[in-house]
């Protein structure tokens, strides 16, 4: 097999492209460098392995045949999408139209990494696929939101219009190893600020709650997916929710830091709760997550650790 992963140089695309080489099969990664880290591709290399260093946007033409299209090319941070307003929209509206389009060329298995995001600030938890959400197109973060939307939108229709394979996951909160250091989501930075031992800050009463999921669990739901004829959206999570001033707790206590935790203004449009109702993965991909948070928590402070240095 051969696949294609936008954005492989990033988080959740550098792991996923870690467990389709793992399996002997080869790996096209394009990525603009604009969230990823080189570092994050250190250890791929070889005749399995290419890397195309190239922003999703631009009119994309490979010469080898690629049989699955992973498109995970998006900054994904909300520091990233509100630093990169406009890359962001223009990644989940031309980036996704390139890459479908390069799916229907090859006829390819086209994957999108959608987002709980597109539910917006939900009135209802836990959140299934057929929450049509509340997002306001108007607000800073509908960047993020809308773009998402409108690259399930385009990915729908091609599979409406063209008969082109498609998936669509739609993951909650997701964390681990090759996070960046600065990446700004709450565990990396918590983590971060905890091994430093600097105040972790809390945006809002802290009583916002989140879901979330260790990285292996995703990525085995990303290689799953494309082996079943499933194009209805799929929410990836993990339904062991929190509040993430539970959160900053347990990672001050897990990195046994000295740091203390503050109380600042919310973000604006900052979603309350976010948990994800996984029936639907349970039932067609046999899937649910294996890694609990404290498990997962400790794997991602050791490798901080060892990202970071000594102090
Ligand atoms: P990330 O920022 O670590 O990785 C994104 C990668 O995409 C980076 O390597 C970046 O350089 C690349 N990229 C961005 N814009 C590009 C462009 N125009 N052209 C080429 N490459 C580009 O983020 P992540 O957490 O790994 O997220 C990966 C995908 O998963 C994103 O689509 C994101 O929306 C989705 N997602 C992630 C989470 C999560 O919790 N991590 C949750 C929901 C959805
Ligand atoms: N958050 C926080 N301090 C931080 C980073 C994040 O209080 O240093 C909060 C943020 O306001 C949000 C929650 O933690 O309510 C989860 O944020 P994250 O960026 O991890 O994910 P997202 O908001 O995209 O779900």
């Amino acid at each position: 097999m051969k696949y294609l992963v936008t954005g492989g140089a990033g988080f959740i695309g550098s792991h996923l492209v870690e467990k389709l080489l793992s399996s002997g099969d080869k790996v096209i990664c394009l990525d603009n460098f604009s969230t990823g880290e080189r570092g994050n591709l250190k250890d791929f290399g070889g005749s399995s392995f290419k890397l195309i260093e190239k922003d999703v946007t631009q009119p994309l033409s490979i010469a080898e045949k690629i049989d699955v299209v992973y498109h995970l090319a998006s900054p994904a941070s909300p520091p990233d999408y509100f630093k990169l307003p406009v890359e962001t929209l223009m990644a989940g509206s031309l980036g996704t139209y390139n890459a479908l389009n390069l799916a229907l060329e090859n006829k390819a298995v086209f994957f999108l990494s959608s987002t709980s995001e597109i539910y917006g600030d939900p009135s209802i938890s836990p959140q299934n696929e057929d929450l049509c959400g509340y997002v306001n197109p108007i607000w800073p973060r509908s960047v993020y939101e809308v773009s998402k939307r409108f690259a399930e939108s385009i990915t729908m229709t091609y599979n409406r219009k063209y008969g082109l394979k498609t998936r669509i996951v739609r993951i909650f909160n997701t964390y681990g190893p090759n996070m960046r250091i600065e990446d700004g989501r709450s565990i990396p930075n918590f983590i971060k600020l905890a091994l430093q031992g600097k105040d972790l800050k809390i945006y809002g009463d802290g009583n916002q709650t989140r879901s979330f999921c260790y990285i292996d669990d995703v990525v085995e739901a990303f290689v799953k997916l494309p082996r079943i004829e499933y194009s209805q959206p799929v929410n990836i999570g993990n339904p062991e929710e929190i509040s993430i001033f539970d959160l900053a707790k347990t990672v001050v206590k897990l990195t046994g830091s000295k740091s203390t935790i503050t109380f600042h203004r919310p973000l604006d449009n900052d979603p309350k709760i976010r948990k994800p109702d996984i029936s639907r993965a349970k039932k067609i991909l046999e899937w649910e997550p294996t890694v609990g948070l404290k498990q997962g928590l400790e794997k991602t402070v050791e490798s901080f650790k060892r990202k970071i240095g000594p102090l």
